[in-house]
């Protein structure tokens, strides 16, 4: 059964946790799995609607606040809730927590996109029923929520009443004693409008600072063939109430139609109408079927198939499914760390997107990949204004963390400091060039991101003894900050900085006039891409001759080693029990860091400094961030320590399943998600992806008997398939194409298999 995810708990803590990993989303909208009809009154409940990118802005507050320390920050908002579904047996409340429950199970039908309820329970006074709840958020009207309740009256039943509710006094969830969740600020939306009009219930409200505005639009369907109907409006929320005669089973179905102003403009009330007249109650099962045929197109190119793990397989299925759920497909969306699943990290961008989620759609769904970097292009004034704001006279820098540009971590030494989003950014760019080889892509997007990046790089870093070095920035290891000469970054920078000027000659060939355009509109000289070339050229990238590995930093190596054998199991995450400082003070590093640069960047080193740094730095990390476990596994992967890379891919592809970092609950580990994609295809199938083409280097894990998928590339569908003894490569859609296999060249063709013995040796 590796399609569903099916839970029956009813404790507290997995009903949070199950809130997270049956949310329902389709990139635009997303809903927690709550229970329709909520829980008990003690009980703690994340009840959550969002809608990706819809936020406000708030004041930071300092104690000392320096020169451009970011003012605001962007929060997304839980927005008007919905979910609302009581049902009486008589005067009966139903609640799965009184009377008896004879048969209770959710399950998540990632196969065809719906969540479902079964319930057969007996009331306290003995009154039986079974209810089916069933709900999806619609892939092909983003902007609608639906539910259908099948109520089957069993015994004792003589009248059902149901009462839907939609309710636009709703709050955000705060936890002030995590850092990684908002401590404050739960109230942002003010009620505008609460009416019905037509047959509809509408609810509007608008954010306190940004004025952005919210509608639901909601109608409902009672299938019944006798029933009364009464409806309350309150000032901040509408019960519609149908009461029917317990004669046999009936269903009722929700249609909530959301709208907001940065998608719909100004009237979101009329647009909400709009669409849902459009809809006019279509039947829940032809929604169904809508769910099942764009499933079927997702699976079609991005299912993965693990033979020989059930555990895992569900692991990946589950985690393709909810990237799918979380990411912007239009213009003012990208993904956020947590997906639509929670309100962890406040719903921001991060470069979780660029570096562990991106590549997963640039290899299957590369439209999807696109829209991600035309987002970001949306951010370059920004990143523009950031950079200048932050002393560079040229260049985009882009923010750490942010919703629509503006950078929104209050702690710099782990945010804006990290500089290398940048880079990250620069990077997915260049992989989608490669990837697609999108010319259009390159003249309208790709350059000026490219030059603007790079900008930023040649007035960050500066020349010394013939070095381009780059002082003051924070690497991926938040554990250790605001250092010089950060491998990572340095590394990525020069990419960056070559690929500009790459990029720049490739116009200046094949587009003049549009590079004369571009070079006026950003005022570019000549003499500029010239410096950075020399910047590229000369990189800095430190290298410790005794170790023979590279160096983290400049200072890191002459640092403490941090002794985490003796740390206790309860200090973990060490950011939640340790002071930045005590952490910075010491050779302890939180995530990837140096190895995920060997990951990104292999050909900058020899196969034997990158399995050095390996060795060290791996002795060194806490994986105290879930972006961590996967790299360390693909470069395990690489180097041939095959047991290590199959313990860490275990880790990565059920860590919100198993809800191994223990805050599920806020939302799902998205990049780690991202991740453990990667782990199979640039990890056990070693694939790399360069100017000079395909690279693959396979390594299947002993306990399985096969690992199969897809990926496009430059217009094809390339199929994969590893066996134990064989791997073997098809070109299901396209043209002819030669790949590497372990160093060795092989031609394939349309439709016919390239089997290559293999023995999986790297
Ligand atoms: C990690 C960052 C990451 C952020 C959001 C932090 O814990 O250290 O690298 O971007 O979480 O996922």
């Amino acid at each position: 059964m590796t399609w569903k995810i099916t839970k029956s708990e009813l404790d507290n803590e997995n009903l949070l946790l199950n809130e997270s990993l049956l949310s329902l989303g389709n990139g635009y909208l997303g809903v927690r799995g709550n229970f329709e009809e909520g829980y008990q009154d003690e009980f703690n409940s994340i009840r959550g609607t969002y809608i990706n990118a819809y936020h406000d802005e708030i004041e930071i507050k300092y104690g000392e606040k320096l020169h451009a320390f970011p003012d605001i920050q962007q929060k997304l908002l839980n927005v008007i809730d919905s979910q609302g579904i009581q049902i009486y047996l008589d005067d009966e409340r139903f609640s799965l927590f009184e009377g008896e429950v004879i048969h209770f199970e959710r399950t998540l039908h990632m196969d065809s996109g719906f969540a479902e309820r079964i319930v057969h329970w007996k009331s306290p006074t003995g009154k039986e029923v079974k209810l089916t709840f069933k709900r999806l958020v619609s892939f092909k009207t983003k902007e609608l929520f639906a539910i259908d309740v099948e109520v089957e009256p069993i015994s004792g039943v003589q009248q059902v009443k149901i009462i839907s509710t939609v309710n636009g006094d709703v709050t955000n969830f705060v936890d002030p004693s995590d850092p990684r969740v908002a401590a404050g600020n739960a109230k942002r939306l003010h009620i505008l409008n609460v009416s019905q009009n037509e047959k509809y219930s509408v609810i509007k409200n608008r954010t306190y600072e940004t004025k952005l505005d919210v509608a639901c639009v909601t109608s409902s369907t009672m299938h019944a063939e006798n029933y009364g109907y009464d409806s309350q409006v309150t000032e901040s929320h509408i019960e519609e109430i149908y009461e029917f005669e317990a004669t046999g089973p009936v269903h009722f179905t929700k249609y909530n139609v959301y709208t907001d102003t940065l998608r719909h403009g100004e009237n979101v009330i009329e647009k909400g109408l709009e669409i849902q007249r459009k809809l006019n109650e279509t039947s829940f099962s032809t929604l169904l079927q809508e769910q099942q045929e764009y499933l079927d197109n997702y699976w079609r190119q991005s299912d993965v198939k693990i033979d020989g793990d059930e555990q895992l397989q569900e692991g990946i299925r589950f985690n393709l499914y909810q990237l799918l759920q979380s990411v912007g497909k239009d213009p003012v969306s990208n993904i956020a760390a947590k997906g639509l699943s929670g309100e962890g990290y406040e719903g921001h961008y991060f470069w979780d997107t660029e570096i562990y989620m991106f590549p997963v759609f640039l290899m299957t769904h590369p439209e999807i990949a696109k829209n991600l970097l035309v987002h970001r292009y949306s951010l370059l004034d920004s990143a523009r204004k950031r950079a200048k704001e932050m002393g560079h006279k040229k260049g985009a820098l882009f923010p750490w963390r942010t919703i629509t540009g503006q950078e929104s971590s209050a702690f710099f030494p782990a945010g804006t400091a990290q500089y290398h989003i940048s880079a990250d950014i620069a990077y997915s760019y260049i992989q989608y060039y490669l990837v697609t080889q999108d010319e259009d892509f390159l003249k309208e997007y790709m350059a000026e991101m490219l030059f603007e990046t790079a900008r930023l790089w040649n007035d960050t870093g500066h020349m010394q003894n013939g070095e381009f070095r780059i002082d003051s920035v924070t690497g991926p290891d938040e554990y250790t900050c605001v250092v010089n000469n950060n491998y990572y970054t340095n590394v990525m920078a020069k990419h960056n900085l070559s690929w500009a000027v790459k990029v720049f000659h490739l116009l200046k060939e094949k587009e003049q006039n549009k590079l004369n355009d571009l070079m006026a509109r950003l005022s570019l000289s000549e003499g500029e891409v010239s410096e950075w070339l020399t910047a590229a050229e000369n990189m800095y990238l430190p290298y410790d001759e005794e170790l023979k590995i590279n160096a983290q930093d400049d200072s890191f190596l002459q640092k403490d080693r941090w002794d985490l054998e003796n740390t206790p199991e309860d200090k973990f995450p060490l950011l939640l029990n340790y002071h930045p400082l005590t952490l910075y003070r010491y050779q302890v590093i939180k995530q990837a860091d140096t190895v995920l640069a060997h990951f990104l960047l292999e050909d900058e080193q020899d196969l034997e400094t990158i399995k050095n740094s390996y060795d060290y730095y791996e002795e060194l990390t806490t994986h105290d961030s879930s972006l961590s476990c996967s790299i360390y596994g693909i470069m395990a992967s690489k180097l041939g320590y095959d047991e290590k890379a199959y313990n860490y891919f275990i880790e990565t592809a059920r860590l919100d399943l198993d809800n191994t970092q223990g805050n599920t609950k806020d939302g799902l580990h998205m990049a780690n998600m991202g991740g453990t994609w990667l782990a199979l295809v640039y990890g056990f199938a070693g694939l790399r992806v360069k100017e000079t083409g395909l690279y693959f280097a396979p390594t299947l894990p002993e306990a399985w008997n096969s690992l199969s998928f897809n990926i496009r590339y430059q217009g094809r569908i390339l199929n994969v398939h590893l066996e134990r003894d064989a791997v073997t490569y098809t070109i299901v859609e396209g043209e002819e194409l030669t790949i590497s296999h372990h160093g060795q060249s092989i031609h394939l063709e349309n439709g016919v298999e390239a089997k290559v013995e293999t023995e999986y040796s790297s």
